[in-house]
């Protein structure tokens, strides 16, 4: 075996899939993009974020993939300026996009769009609970708070002009839009393209239109590239130029041509979710998310609307068997030796530990969990509670 093939061999396994997926480093990066204008880049494609300088103080772009990547984001700003995080633009309503805004805010404003906003009105208990504790060190600063007491909400395009920078929000309305905003600076020419913007990593799309629809993304990149941005920050995966956002609408095209070809053939839906395997991005990673974006465009297809999923609530204790992803992906082994494979996010309420950042093989847990009727979570239950016993 040749040096270059040994490399090749160990960072294939290094990045735990096994398989020769396209990833950003093992260790997140935070560096200048432009004149004031940073990136902080999450390890193995987690989300990105964006954080930029100005001397009225800094306008923070999304926040860290979880509580370590929120917290290393602040120090890094504070490494490059004394000014205070004064605004927190949120571009998609998934916790690893959102989920740190309580470091910052308040005092800082978070910024969203109305139909986030909504949204974060009608938190349920577990998520406010899990909102108020998911940085110890803000308990007391947001004891008497809401989430809606923080932000401020924007329904169309938005210019924010801060210490002559002007930051142009960008909302392209679709009636499944659930509330994506892409950033631009038009000085630098960047642009944080949101959940649009995609590299090597296949989309989490789903059939309840939560994460949006193949078309409604089409919509945002074909309304982005009209900018003409320089470089593009994706919501997962390498910066690159603007070639990123016309690589993702290929992918998305790809990938509806896919699913209506085997629908023309008459397969049944089960079939065509195990048989959409996006081949010619077999370097992306994530194939995880593979069945469900099959299912979104079939019902898009249809001109169905979003899917409506009833959940029903389980528990199980036992053991951790295994903890992937920083502790998103869980799988616990019960007494009867039957195996649960849970999601825990940021809207995960913990008890015994501070986020899903500390869960380890071996420890004895209680969860209480959420079954979809009639689908499989290829992701996992989404998980209420996660109670930790040692
Ligand atoms: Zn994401």
């Amino acid at each position: 075996m040749t040096r270059m093939a040994t490399i090749v061999v160990f960072a294939a396994v290094a990045a735990g899939g096994g398989s020769a997926h396209a990833i950003t480093g093992n260790q997140p990066e935070f560096r200048k993009l432009a004149e004031d204008v940073y990136v902080y880049i999450g390890k193995l494609n987690d989300s990105n974020a964006m954080a930029i300088v100005t001397s009225e103080g800094v306008v923070l772009v999304d926040t860290g993939n979880n509580t370590t990547d929120t917290r290393a984001l602040l120090k890094h700003v504070q490494s490059v300026t004394k000014q205070p995080v004064r605004y927190v633009v949120i571009t998609q309503n998934h916790n690893d996009h959102s989920g740190g805004a309580a470091l910052f805010s308040p005092p800082a404003k978070t910024i969203v769009h109305e139909r986030v906003a909504k949204q974060w009105a009608n938190l349920k208990p577990h998520q406010m609970t899990a909102w108020r504790r998911r940085f110890p060190e803000r308990t007391a600063a947001l004891e008497r708070l809401n989430p809606t007491d923080t932000i401020e909400s924007v329904s169309g395009q938005r210019t924010l002009r801060l210490g002559g920078t002007d930051i142009q929000l960008i909302y392209v309305d679709d009636p499944y839009n659930p509330g994506d905003i892409a950033v631009w600076l038009p000085k630098q020419r960047v642009l944080h393209a949101s959940m649009a913007g995609y590299k090597d990593r296949h989309p989490d799309i789903r059939p309840d239109y939560s994460h949006g629809t193949t078309e409604g993304l089409l919509k945002q990149l074909k309304a982005y590239i009209t900018l003409r941005p320089q470089l593009v920050v994706p919501a997962h995966g390498p910066v690159g130029g603007g070639w990123i956002l016309e690589g993702m609408i290929e992918y998305l095209l790809l990938a509806r041509d896919s699913v209506q070809e085997m629908m023309k053939k008459g397969l049944p839906l089960a079939t065509i979710e195990r048989e959409f395997q996006m081949k010619s991005f077999s370097e992306w990673d994530r194939t995880e998310h593979l069945p469900w974006m099959a299912a979104t465009i079939h019902r898009e297809l249809q001109g169905l609307g979003p899917q409506a999923i009833k959940t029903v609530e389980r528990r199980v204790s036992g053991v951790v068997a295994s903890a992937l992803q920083d502790g998103r992906r869980v799988t616990v082994t019960a007494g009867n030796g039957m195996q649960v494979v849970l999601r825990v996010t940021g809207d995960t309420v913990f008890e015994g530990i501070g986020d899903r950042t500390e869960v380890r093989t071996g420890m004895k847990v209680a969860a209480v969990y959420e079954v979809p009727e009639g689908i499989v979570p290829t992701l996992g239950y989404d998980t209420l509670e996660f109670t930790v016993s040692r």
